[in-house]
């Protein structure tokens, strides 16, 4: 290792489940620049998060977002796998795989055998503690939670969460990666659901109840939210 670089400089990361976020957060890594591992346990969800990868990004060209040419040169920088012992180089990893929190200890602790010592530890959960899923590995310090929007390549906030345990440099280190891939981190307390969740789960219920009170058809429901608070899509679609 060069030992001019500082302790946490990122170049490679491992993306760690390829369904709907991670799949969008190894796009959004690879057109940084950054080189990306996207690891899934089932290889038809890598075809099919790679597929998704093809297609957001022909979109994004057809808007003008990017250039013709950042298709190819993100796409050069993903690369594929079932093995998760292929992440044992990369400088992070950010971890999207399914909300459950068994799982989650359980590949953490792998990813603690199997990532480089200095290597961070992100997670994209949703509502699991992050302090737990820290305490799941030996460097509970280099965890810390990423909550990514849906879909990732548009949405521009990403929570960022700490741990109990995780340390200034942890965050800033983080915190720098997302502003680097074009993210605006926003810091949220570790607490079931963080913010975004915290506040969007209770309008998404109350449009269902609503709806089952005949106060509009659900058609109607869509509109109001939509023309009367600017949200982009009503509550029971968005649901
Ligand atoms: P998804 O079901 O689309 O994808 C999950 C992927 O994880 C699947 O491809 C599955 O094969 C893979 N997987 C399961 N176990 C694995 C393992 N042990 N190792 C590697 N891969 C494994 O789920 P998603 O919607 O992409 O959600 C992923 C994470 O992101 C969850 O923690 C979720 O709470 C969070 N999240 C989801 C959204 C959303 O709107 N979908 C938004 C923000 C955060």
């Amino acid at each position: 290792m060069n030992a001019a670089r500082p302790q946490h400089a990122i170049h490679a990361i491992g993306v760690v489940g390829a369904g709907a976020m991670g799949n969008g957060i190894a796009q959004v890594c690879a057109l940084a620049g950054l080189d990306v591992i996207l690891h899934d346990i089932s290889q038809t969800q890598l075809d099919r998060g790679l597929a998704a990868i093809h297609h957001s990004l022909a979109r994004m060209i057809n808007k003008n977002t990017i250039n013709a040419d950042d298709r190819p040169a993100a796409l050069a920088h993903i690369h594929t796998t079932t093995e998760l012992d292929a992440l044992a180089e990369v400088d992070a990893v950010i971890e999207a795989a399914s909300e459950s929190e068994a799982l989650k200890l359980e590949l953490f602790a792998q990813l603690d055998a199997i990532c480089k010592p200095a290597a961070l530890l992100g997670s994209n959960t949703s509502s699991i503690s992050l302090t737990r899923i820290a305490a799941a590995t030996k460097r509970p310090d280099q965890v810390i939670g990423l909550h990514f929007m849906n879909p990732a390549p548009i949405m521009a906030l990403v929570e960022i969460i700490r741990a109990l345990q995780t340390s200034d440099a942890t965050y800033a280190a983080m915190r720098a990666l997302l502003k680097r891939i074009g993210k605006t981190p926003i810091e949220a307390r570790d607490s079931p659901g963080f913010v975004a969740n915290r506040i969007l789960l209770p309008m998404l219920n109350e449009a269902v109840y609503a709806l089952h009170e005949g106060l509009a058809c659900a058609e109607d429901i869509d509109e109001i939210m939509k023309l009367g608070m600017a949200h982009p899509i009503g509550p029971l679609a968005l649901a």
